[in-house]
């Protein structure tokens, strides 16, 4: 029987003519969502700081009070906040390989 290329322990499991025992190829597939998720959650970040900025701009540019420039901005922090979060937990989880809980 082969032996794992990662860690060692017999497998009859070959992966592009490697043999790879499941746990190690399982954790592959895991570590592969993770950066997708990853990749996902920085991007929709970066898209949420954008809008910020914009909203941010706007607010800035229609000076004081203006409610509907005040709701965007609100609206806008609250994505980024969120986003942020999501962005965090993406990360947690392609670096420790856990799921975060939920
Ligand atoms: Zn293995």
């Amino acid at each position: 029987m082969a032996k794992c290329v990662k860690c060692g322990s017999e497998t009859q499991l070959y992966v592009n003519d490697s043999p790879i025992c499941v746990t190690c190829d399982s954790g592959k597939a895991k570590a592969a969502v993770a950066s997708t998720n990853l990749e996902q959650a920085r991007a929709k970040w970066k898209a949420a700081q954008q809008e910020f900025e914009i909203a941010e701009a706007v607010y800035v540019d229609l000076a004081g009070d203006n409610p509907d420039g005040s709701r965007a901005l609100k609206n806008a922090n609250r994505l980024l906040a969120e986003a942020g979060a999501e962005y965090r937990e993406a990360l947690r989880e392609f670096v420790t390989g856990k799921s975060p809980q939920r």
